[in-house]
């Protein structure tokens, strides 16, 4: 099945009881059963609900896996993966992150003993330096938010092979449309489902996607016995939204090369950060695992301009100012205030993250009034 029939149907089944074709909201904690453990397979919705299982099918089949697993948010998600480790284990990760993926490192996991490595990886080979006997995981967002920074995929999983380490990658911004890495190697596949895959900005999800049985099951042990899950309400939403993911896709490309073109061409901007532009440093290897260059674009103002940029934030009447991207409509957001102000200023400015950037989430509306919209704003 192609990828853009696999949104669609990836997973799903019309219900065995009415023929609904759509998934049913199952909203039930439990199942009623003829004798003590005679079920039909669902026995308590913390451990399965059929509303979640086809979703979870579907997060499997739209990223080539084996095994979906769906939580309560991104974060949730993350912090199942992390469980898989003991203390003492050593993680490396992308220095330039989301956030609350740092925060969830640095404040919560790092006191039970896991050490964590942030370090650049634009040269994935650079990894191999930071490698001891005590690294379980390596940790990969790409492209990075907000810097729009690209990690080699392949060559990360070919290093995390050959020292037996798994590779996790957060494919929140490039989506499945765009990139799958489980078809370059990596081990564990992350979104913040409340974004692209959710698509209209009205749900709060994680999903994990693994191909290996061992790893499947290690990780459902973890969202059982943890209970960080989603509920069906939510997972018929994802769902509904992960239905049209190709064609919201395919306007968000269009929509964010026509606005960072339009950006770099601004006498008033200074950087333009987006992988479409041939002068971007890892443009090569984005083109050769992403099929397109996605929605999410973020810039500068000449000097580095905070006043500003706050300024444009403000004016912008069709980009809504919020935290968040992903969703049909655009929103602006300004990192070092909102979602990058856990992360300590010195941290954030070494990988770029300036009091004058903007971070940009083409939507999908006509791209001649986003430009028009970013034209008022910046004057
Ligand atoms: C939003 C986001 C997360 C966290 O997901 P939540 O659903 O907000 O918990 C993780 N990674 C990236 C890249 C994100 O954008």
């Amino acid at each position: 099945m192609k990828f853009n029939t696999k949104t669609i149907h990836g997973g799903q089944q019309p219900d065995p009881a009415y023929g609904s074709v759509m998934p049913p909201i199952y909203q039930t904690s439990t199942y009623a059963q003829t004798t003590p453990g005679g079920h039909k397979g669902y026995e308590y919705s913390r451990s399965a609900n059929p509303t979640r299982t086809a979703l979870e099918n579907s997060f499997a089949s739209i990223e080539n896996g084996e095994f979906g697993l769906a939580f309560g948010s991104g974060l949730a998600a993350i912090d199942a993966v992390i469980k898989l480790l003991e203390p003492g284990d050593e993680v490396i990760s992308t220095n330039d992150l989301y956030g609350g993926t740092y925060r969830l490192f640095t404040s919560i996991f790092k006191k039970f003993g896991i050490k964590f490595n942030f370090i650049g990886m634009g040269n994935a080979s650079n990894i191999e330096n930071y490698i001891t006997d005590n690294t379980k995981l390596i940790w990969v967002e790409t492209p990075t938010n907000p810097m729009m920074n690209i990690i080699d995929i392949k060559t990360t999983a070919t290093i995390a092979k050959r020292h037996n380490v798994l590779l996790a990658v957060d494919n929140t911004f490039a989506t499945p449309y765009l990139q799958r890495p489980l078809e370059l190697g990596a081990d564990i596949v992350m979104h913040s489902a409340t974004k692209y895959l959710g698509g209209h900005s009205d749900l709060v999800m994680g999903a994990l996607i693994v191909k290996d049985k061992d790893l499947a099951d290690r990780l459902y042990f973890i969202q059982n016995a943890s209970g960080a899950v989603c509920g069906p309400q939510d997972s018929f939403l994802a769902l509904r939204g992960i239905k049209t993911l190709h064609v919201r896709m395919q306007r968000h490309c269009e929509n964010g090369r026509a606005v960072a073109e339009y950006l770099a061409s601004h006498p008033k901007i200074e950087n333009v950060y987006w992988p479409g532009f041939e002068s971007h440093p890892n443009h090569d290897i984005a083109k050769e695992q992403m099929s397109d260059f996605g929605g999410m674009v973020s810039f500068t103002t000449k000097g580095n301009n905070y006043q500003q940029s706050i300024k444009i934030v403000e004016n912008l009447k069709v980009f809504t100012l919020a935290e968040s991207l992903g969703g049909v409509e655009s929103l602006a957001g300004h990192p070092a205030s909102m979602t990058h102000a856990s992360i300590p200023k010195e941290e954030r400015e070494k990988t770029g993250v300036v009091d004058s950037l903007i971070r940009l989430s083409v939507g999908i509306e006509d791209g001649v009034d986003l430009i028009a919209d970013l034209k008022q704003a910046i004057g």
